[in-house]
């Protein structure tokens, strides 16, 4: 006999052997501690069996009862139905099974007890449940199941529950003590939180529904706080690396000068303040740094000053304080990893301006990169309006432009006499190279994977400073997983003088009134936007429906208004001599794809009109609706749908009575869960076994601000009581590539 451990193989346990081995296989479950970790998805209370008369349709119960008949009847396409009549001596129920026609061959032999459970359904007389789990009562052991919570374990077909219960009850019996708890006592303490091995039992066979909670409990934290502390390691990590230290404090002044960092009088004492005065020094005596030092001293003008003069309005406090907190990062040594999050229209392209003409007056370049084009040239044009009164030089690099210009614009970066870039993903290609990039920013940059977020970074001097910036509101308990390695700033607060968006839900048939509402605000000197319905994954089909329903307007109902269209297989120069003309209103509506949905700015738009709105997911919509309601017009958004079904109708409903962003994502995350949130950029749902982001958001935010406080105590784990944690952290490590935003 090998010692026992948590490692044993799983077939040495009761009921398993080598037969059932193959199929625990197929479940993952090799040992004992696979299995005992292998834990039911639902439970059956069967310490409440009603009496069968008691049933009512709708209703998910479990029924006890004598089998009396089993019948199998074909159906067409030769399928079967089986049928078994079960009483008790209130009454009577079917259970009915579709094409499964061995149940009838096990049935068929057996007279007895058995139970049942599954939703109640009416039926000709009385109820009938189909397709319910099943057990036969064959003997003891079988009889201690009930009058309890019974768990119900993911299977697999020829995997019956018996068994996996029974396995689950050997590894508790025999091997918990095996279990050794990676937790510490004090953490257990602080949390309230249940020891494992209390919790392992009570998981799988739990003596009361208060008790499986709180196991329960124990066992989502855990699965949380190791996620939660890799990533609070990995911060902390990022804040051990030597990066820039932008002279923010000098900025602020309006002088750079050596003489007011007070670094003259810092000794060789190695304090966290000096080690960063030093860095300043050692970055100012580059070769660069006089060039930055005239920079500032020419305009001699303290930065909030300068950016007052730059804006063509005031900023919202919401940006001044993100702007600061950005400030603060750039300020330290080591690189910026920071998240901003701002709704729609929130006003981040001023806050990215703001820091990156930090980074200019610092003797750096910056670097803006967007996800398309229409918006990258967007940004070149704002920031050219910004910039270029400040002497400051602007680059533009996109994929379409021809091979001068695209020379042109690499000479810019290289020498360093363009300040600022701003492009697409072509700004990260091979041969194209910055003088001294000191800043990176990436708007929208849920649109982009993890490895373009590398590229543009390795483009920088050194360590630069990352910025990523999102409008895609995803709720607080996504932030915390996907982008736990990041400092967070949101911007919670919207430009002044906003309206809020009027949105209406309109069924297909008074389309003809939704027309004569945009053809009135069209004529009080509006423009509107129509996006077409989402018809497939193909960009093909989808600029093909747009051009049907481009054509369908301009030839009918808007014949004599200026109709431009805008999908994503036109070419560059088409696309953006459209959105050009409607910039300069040379075109009252604008029919496009979902290829507006990011960043477009034209606040003359005040009518957005989404056809079979229904097709698009809730955060599509929030953002397609984010281009209106960005001037001083009354805006509207109107969704064509005919809603189906309850999700729709929801998703319908919901856009209807909140504008708030994030408000839409919880929904969203409600409705289709965690996976399909996240987008494909971020590889989706990080595989919680036990937790459920929606449910468990309160307890994540626990598990966040423990691991918080763990790692400021313990950095990299060192102290004894914290080994269980590091292991379980480099076992997660090893497992799963933790999804990272460097
Ligand atoms: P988003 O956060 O969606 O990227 P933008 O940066 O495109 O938003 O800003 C939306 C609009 O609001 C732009 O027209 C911009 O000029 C304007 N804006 C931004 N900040 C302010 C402000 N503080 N006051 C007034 N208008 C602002
Ligand atoms: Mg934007």
């Amino acid at each position: 006999m090998t010692e026992r451990s948590l490692n044993s193989e799983a077939q040495w346990l009761k009921g398993v052997g080598p037969k059932v081995a193959p199929l625990f296989a197929k479940l993952g479950l090799y040992t004992v501690g696979d299995v005992l970790y292998h834990l039911p998805r639902r439970y059956e209370d069967r310490t409440k069996i009603p009496p069968i008369k008691m049933i009512r349709p709708g209703q998910h119960v479990t029924i006890r009862g004598n089998l009396r008949s089993v019948s199998s009847r074909p159906i067409s396409g030769g399928r079967v139905i089986v049928k078994a009549i079960v009483d008790d001596p209130t009454g009577t129920v079917a259970l009915t099974w579709f094409n499964q026609p061995w149940i009838a061959r096990k049935l068929d032999q057996y007279k007895g007890e058995v139970v049942a459970y599954g939703l109640a359904k009416e039926a000709e007389f009385g109820c009938e449940i189909s397709a319910p789990e099943y057990e036969l009562i064959e003997d003891e052991e079988d009889a201690a199941d009930f009058a309890r919570i019974i768990p119900v374990y993911p299977s697999t077909e020829g995997l019956v529950q018996k068994i996996l219960r029974r396995a689950a009850r050997a590894a508790v019996e025999g091997y918990l003590g095996y279990a050794v708890d990676p937790l510490p006592p004090s953490i257990l303490k602080a949390e309230m939180l249940r020891p494992l091995r209390w919790s392992l039992r009570e998981i799988h066979e739990p003596a009361s529904d208060a008790n499986r909670l709180e196991a329960r409990k124990r066992l989502v934290f855990e699965e949380f706080f190791y996620l939660q502390v890799s990533l609070a390691m990995k911060r902390a990590e990022t804040q051990q690396e030597l990066g820039i230290a932008f002279p923010i404090q000098a900025l602020k002044e309006g002088v750079l000068a050596l003489r007011h960092s007070g670094i003259a009088e810092s000794p060789n004492v190695e304090t966290p303040k000096n080690r960063k005065a030093a860095l300043v020094v050692k970055e100012r005596r580059s070769s660069h740094l006089f060039e930055a030092d005239q920079e500032a001293k020419r305009e001699g003008i303290p930065i909030w000053d300068q950016i007052h003069k730059m804006l063509p309005f005031e900023l919202t406090g919401a940006q001044r304080r993100v702007i600061e907190e950005i400030w603060s990062d750039m300020e330290q040594p080591h690189p910026m990893n920071r998240l901003v999050q701002g709704d729609v229209g929130s006003g981040k392209t001023a806050v990215a301006a703001c820091t990156m003409l930090a980074a200019v007056r610092s003797g750096y370049q910056a670097a803006l990169m967007a996800p398309t084009e229409i918006l990258a040239e967007q940004h070149f044009a704002t920031f050219g309006k910004l910039f270029e009164p400040l002497g400051i030089e602007v680059a533009l690099l996109v994929g379409k432009q021809n091979s001068r210009e695209r020379k042109k614009a690499l000479q810019l970066t290289e020498s360093g006499q363009a300040k600022i870039a701003i492009g697409t993903h072509a700004i990260i290609q091979e041969g194209v190279t910055f003088d001294r990039l000191g800043l990176a920013v990436v708007d929208e940059q849920h649109r982009f994977g993890v490895l373009q977020r590398a590229a543009l970074r390795q483009k920088g001097l050194g360590n630069p400073d990352v910025l990523v910036m999102t409008a895609t509101p995803i709720p607080r308990t996504l932030t915390m997983t996907l982008y736990g390695d990041l400092e967070l700033s949101v911007i919670d607060e919207l430009p002044p003088g906003r309206r809020s968006i009027k949105t209406h839900y309109k069924p297909g048939a008074n389309r003809t009134t939704v027309y004569e509402g945009v053809r009135k605000l069209v004529e009080e000197g509006r423009q509107a936007y129509f996006v077409c319905p989402m018809v497939s994954e193909s960009e093909k089909m989808q600029a093909q429906a747009a051009t049907d329903l481009a054509y369908r307007l301009e030839s009918g109902v808007f014949k004599d208004l200026r109709v431009g269209l805008l999908h994503g297989q036109m070419k560059s120069s088409e696309k953006e001599d459209v959105m050009n003309r409607f910039r300069r209103h040379e075109l009252d509506i604008l029919v496009s794809t979902t290829v507006i949905e990011v960043g477009v700015d034209v606040p003359n738009a005040s009518v957005m009109v989404i056809e079979d709105a229904n097709r698009f997911g809730l955060s599509q919509l929030h953002q397609l609706r984010g281009r209106v309601g960005r001037g001083d017009h009354q805006s509207y958004c109107i969704l064509i749908a005919d809603a189906r079904n309850e999700d729709a109708r929801e998703r319908m409903d919901t856009m209807v009575e909140t504008t708030d962003g994030f408000e839409i994502a919880e929904v969203d995350l409600r409705l289709r869960g965690p996976g399909e949130l996240a987008g494909t950029a971020q590889s989706g749902n990080r595989d919680f076994k036990i937790a459920d982001l929606v449910q468990d958001g309160k307890l994540l935010e626990v598990a966040r601000q423990a691991a918080l406080k763990l790692i400021e105590k313990d950095p990299t784990l060192v102290l004894p009581e914290n080994q269980g944690i590091l292991a379980k952290v480099q076992e997660r490590r090893s497992q799963t590539a933790v999804i990272t935003v460097s």
